[in-house]
């Protein structure tokens, strides 16, 4: 008897897909026989990697150089509290591996990269789930020079987008030619954990389409999603004639300012005026109890109201009433919840000439940083 596509096991897994109309046996052997790339393993990637290891995608390469973090857990549900500190990519693996063990997972723990991909091999799709436009910019341009058809979602507050980008149409430069300004990169921006969650679901539906070898909804079409409203829209993309893509040979500089990822969460670069403003967690809780020293919650009165580390309560928007009470003769060390606003706060107080600080990477880099030794 010649070998055959599925064993028993296998079918009577894949059942539901095999006996609905429209999809059937033929269209399950297509996932088995695919390749996909998951780009980022957060809120995106773990719904994208999760239904498509169920829905038996022959291989999946997962890409992810973050750790898991007690700030992921309210969306990432891949990961539970004992996965702290472990790299994602690892541990997706094998939680993917515990839900369909009839399908090669691999794992590697490190940022998307050039010379990463060079030894990935072949895929029939990436699927993009990171979180920046540096990263979107990299996999854009090497998909281009690889003509690998990519999947892109992003998330901005209670909005997300998605499209499927094939070689020879549109691609995300002709969408961004340059990064847009008003939008947060990072984790700066606050997330309720189903808003990614749905657009990781769009994604995994949309490359089941594809590579079973049905229409994609969204291919060469931008999909936005109002996920407060549940209104949605779907857009044609059109190329750009004057936009890299159009030109047969892509090159790419892995030193382009466009794929260098800065994240901007209230840490600064060392040797920026605000870096002598900042202070780690590690030398705030030195500092904090000292002599000559007055701490100073700079948030709301709600945020105030809900939990605090102690310390005066002066928020931003009563800076100009503050200022007078103010001790010149004392440092000034402030905190809020990420260390944007607080930094801003110590800026002001250095300008009037006071000497300031600001916790970095604030109330959430003490914290994590409080249970890392508790
Ligand atoms: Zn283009």
């Amino acid at each position: 008897m010649n070998k055959l596509t599925f064993t028993a096991q296998e079918w009577l897994r894949y059942t539901r897909h095999i006996q609905l109309k429209g999809f059937g046996a033929s269209a399950q052997a297509k996932l088995k026989r695919s390749r996909v790339l998951v780009v980022g393993l957060g809120g995106l990637g773990c719904p994208v990697a999760a239904y498509l290891a169920a829905a038996g995608v022959g291989h999946l390469t997962l890409v992810d150089g973050d750790t898991v973090d007690a700030t992921n857990l309210q969306r990432q549900i891949l990961y539970t509290g004992r996965d702290i500190d472990e790299y994602k990519a690892e541990i997706a693996r094998e939680k993917l591996t515990q839900l369909n063990a009839d399908i090669v997972i691999d794992a590697h723990c490190s940022h998307f990269s050039l010379s990463l991909a060079s030894q990935l091999g072949e895929f029939d799709l990436l699927v993009d789930c990171t979180d920046n436009f540096a990263s979107r910019y990299l996999i854009n341009d090497f998909c281009l020079r690889e003509n690998l058809t990519w999947l892109y979602a992003s998330v901005n507050h209670f909005s997300g987008q998605c499209a499927l980008f094939e070689a020879g149409e549109a691609c995300f430069r002709c969408l961004f030619p340059e990064t847009p300004q008003h939008i947060e990169d990072c984790n700066a921006a606050g997330v309720i954990g189903t808003v990614p969650a749905m657009l990781g679901v769009i994604q995994a539906n949309e490359a089941i389409a594809f590579l079973s070898g049905r229409d994609a909804a969204l291919k060469n079409k931008l999909l936005i999603l109002d996920v407060s409203r549940l209104d949605s829209r779907k857009i044609s993309l059109v190329a750009d004639p004057s936009c890299r893509c159009r030109n047969s040979s892509i090159t790419i500089d892995s030193q382009s300012p466009d794929y260098q990822f800065a994240c901007e969460d209230g840490l600064s670069a060392a040797g920026s005026p605000s870096a002598a403003l900042s202070l780690a967690p590690e030398a705030f809780a030195r500092e904090c109890h000292r002599e000559g020293v007055m701490v100073v919650d700079v948030r709301s009165e709600q945020e105030r109201e809900l939990f605090h580390i102690g310390g005066d309560h002066l928020p931003i928007d009563k800076f100009d009433q503050a200022l007078d009470n103010l001790d010149r003769e004392q440092t000034i060390i402030c905190y809020c919840q990420t260390g944007k606003r607080s930094l801003a706060f110590a800026e002001k107080l250095s300008r009037h000439g006071f000497n300031a600080k600001s916790l970095s990477g604030g109330l959430v880099a003490m914290l994590k940083m409080s249970f890392k030794k508790g």
